[in-house]
Parts: C-alpha cells; structure tokens; sequence
C-alpha cells in the first residue's frame, strides 16, 4: 500500500514496557461542594474581558495589534530580560528556539527524562537527538551529576526544566553549559515567577519558554512565549516565528520558518493576567503553605520540595506517597475521586515512551522512575477557597486513618 497514514509506534515492537499502568480515577462530585474540585483551572479576575472587547470594537483580532508588543515588553520585563516573543504554545516556543540554535541530524540535547513531551519532541522535529537525564531525589529536577556523562561531541544544548514549578539547580547546569560550551536552554513552563538566589526563571539561561496554556502560572488560554537577552537569536526567533519573511525584500525567505504567531485576542489575555501576576504567584504559594501545614505530621506523604534561596511558585502542589501512609497512590486517586476531588499522576518518564524507548540505553532513571510510580499532583488552582484546600487535605488523612484501621 502505497497511501498511508502516521502509524503509532507499538511499545511491544519497541521493547517498552508501561511501567505506569494508571489511568484516570473516576469523579464523583463532592458531597460538601457539589462539583468536582479540579486539579487546575484559570483565574480570570482582572481586566481581560475588557482588553478582549477592546480587540473585537477595534478589530485588531489577529496578530497585529497593540497587546502583543505590551504583554511581550512586559513579560520580558517581569522575568529581568530584554526581549520578549510571544508564540502559539509553549511546544512552539521550544521548536522555534532549537530550530533557531540551528540544531539537525547528529546533534543531541540532553532533556530531563521527567516531564511532558514538548521538549524532547521539539528537539526530535529538528532532526536532533534528545538524550535523558535522570532526576535529582531532593528538588526532582535535573541531576546535574548525572548531565555530564550523557555529554558527547554531538551535545548542542542543555535543557533545564524548572518541574512543577521549581528551579533546577542552575549554578551547576551553568557551570557545566559554560566549560562545555553548551546552550542553556530553560524550559520555565511551569515557573513564572519563580526566582533562583535573587534572580528570576528566564534569566537563568541562554534564552527560555514559557507556556501560556490554562493551567500555567498565566494564561492566554493557548499560547508561549519566549524571552532572552541576546539580541540576535531574539531577532531571528521573532522573524522565525512568522515565516521568515525577508526584511528587504518581502515574500523573500531565507530561512524556513514557521506561523507560529500569538493573536492580539491572546495576548490581551496575557497582558490582563500580566498584570495581576504577583496576586496570581502569591495565591499557589499561599495554597502550597496551607496544604504543608495540614499534611505536615501525615506519614508517608512528602511534600513538594523546598531550597534555601529559591522562590518555588508550585504550579502544581505535587506530592510523593511512601509505603507508610498505608495505601498506594493509585488507591488514594480513587478515594479522593469518590470525594470530588481531581489529581493527576506525575509525568510518565520520557525514556520509557514508546516514541522515545532505546533498548541499547542501559543508564538506569531510577529515580524519574520511582516518582512516575509514586507522585501525584493534587488541587493547585489559584481561585481554591481555604475551605476547599482544607477539604482535599483533611480527605488525604481521612483516607490515610481508614487505612489504618484495615
Ligand atoms: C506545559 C508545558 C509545556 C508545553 O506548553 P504548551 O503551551 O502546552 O505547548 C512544555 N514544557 C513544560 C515543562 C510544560 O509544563
């Protein structure tokens, strides 16, 4: 047959084995509130249905108008960078930024194994390699200790991903990027606002994505962007993004680019989230403080991690169950999903994907690989109510107490 179409990699052809198992957990809404409290949803409190009214009046509803430049001169600004461009999702803002380092064939990039598939799938479109990492057992991040080893002649990049919304430890990823010649790339999807020894995620790198999808720090409901403070990769990034036209001579490209552009709609969006970032940043930490304190004495819960000099911004309040808290993490998902309360797995490791799997790879992600198995993510909106994170924390112990007296 000669017509047809993308076929799905088989794990059994591949050797992957589905180390998770789990899927979704049945909801229930909860008694007490009379719908499902869900893992994530938008805050949308400030002036967006105004800005979004001002395009629709005005007619600037595609990706020329007044809102892409301010939200992205301000966005930059908020992460102490100079240059700011906005995208169509944080994906996006990953292929643009490698397509850009001018990675192909024979290059490699040393990814995370823990985390989504954007990154290591962007790598992948340019033709490049993407090469794990094991995580680190204290933050979950990136282990830097474990970076060099996966260097080779061929690594272009290094990519440093700030999971659920804690920094990497970036001293020791720059130090290695810079005797390695390396570009430091951060993933800061999940990590607005977040701060490493005074400074911000999106100037720890090279350059850095964000993501503005629904559930991240802020929104536009789908969008990126991208912020650095080299004035070349910014321009090309920013030519890139929107296929490269010629700057002398239009509909002339020398460069194969993409239409990867934000709308003014979008970013009106992103500039009204903008401007209640810090309310928006204050209330997951301030949910993060609230679970810490009623989930402190539970055993076998451990809570997301926290470092002297560093500014976690939890994106996702995400814990690890031990053997102690007497059931396992899959059955505290379905209990809690009986009681109206949503939570998700943590990300399945990259090097186990069936898209990714590498039966000659015998480094070993032990410890991606026991958080896959253990983690979850419970409630972590900012518009929780403290009632409705007192119920998902006295629904954990509850859960825990019965199981006890089994
Ligand atoms: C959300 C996320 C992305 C992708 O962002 P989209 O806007 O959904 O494409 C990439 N990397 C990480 C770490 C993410 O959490």
């Amino acid at each position: 047959m000669s017509r047809r179409i993308l076929q799905p990699v088989r794990a059994e052809k591949v050797g992957a084995q589905k180390l998770v198992t789990w899927g979704r957990p049945t909801l229930t809404p909860s008694a007490r509130f009379g719908r499902v409290i869900p893992v994530c949803e938008p805050v949308l409190l400030g002036n967006e249905r105004r800005y979004v009214d001002e395009c629709l009046d005005t007619n600037w509803i595609s990706s020329k108008g007044r809102f892409i430049r301010e939200f992205e001169t301000r966005f930059a600004a908020a992460c102490g960078v100079r240059h700011g461009v906005a995208c169509t999702s944080g994906t996006a803002a990953l292929h643009l930024i490698f397509h850009a380092l001018g990675l192909g064939p024979g290059d490699e990039v040393i990814v995370p194994t823990l985390t989504i598939a954007s990154n290591a799938n962007a790598v992948r479109l340019t033709g490049a390699r993407p090469v794990f990492v094991d995580s680190e057992p204290r933050t979950w991040t990136v282990d830097p200790a474990r970076v060099e080893a996966k260097i080779t002649p061929r690594t272009k990049a290094l990519t440093a991903i700030h999971l659920y919304g804690h920094p990497c430890d970036m001293a020791a990823l720059r130090e290695i990027a810079r005797r390695r010649d390396l570009w430091l790339v951060e993933d800061a999807a999940e990590a607005f606002g977040a701060v490493d020894h005074g400074r911000p995620a999106g100037s720890l790198g090279d350059v850095a994505a964000f993501s503005l999808y629904a559930n991240k720090m802020i929104t536009t409901g789908e969008g990126g962007v991208i912020v650095t403070d080299h004035d070349e990769l910014a321009a090309l990034l920013r030519s890139l993004r929107d296929l490269a036209f010629d700057e002398e001579t239009y509909f002339w490209h020398r460069y194969v680019g993409f239409n990867y552009r934000l709308t003014n709609l979008q970013a009106a969006l992103g500039l009204a989230q903008l401007e209640r970032a810090d309310d928006l940043i204050a209330r997951r930490i301030a949910n993060a403080d609230r679970y810490d304190a009623a989930l402190r004495d539970l055993p076998g819960v451990t809570p997301p991690p926290r470092t002297p000099q560093v500014r976690n911004v939890f994106w996702m309040y995400a814990v690890v169950i031990g053997d102690e808290f007497g059931v396992s993490r899959d059955e505290l998902m379905i209990e809690l999903g009986r009681r109206g309360i949503e939570s998700k797995t943590f990300f399945i490791p990259l090097h186990l994907q069936p898209i990714y799997f590498d039966p000659q790879d015998h480094t070993g992600y032990p410890v991606a690989e026991d958080l896959a198995r253990r983690g979850l993510y419970l409630p972590s909106s900012g518009g929780l109510t403290a009632d409705e994170l007192d119920y998902v924390a006295s629904s954990i112990r509850e859960i825990h107490q019965q199981a006890k007296k089994k």
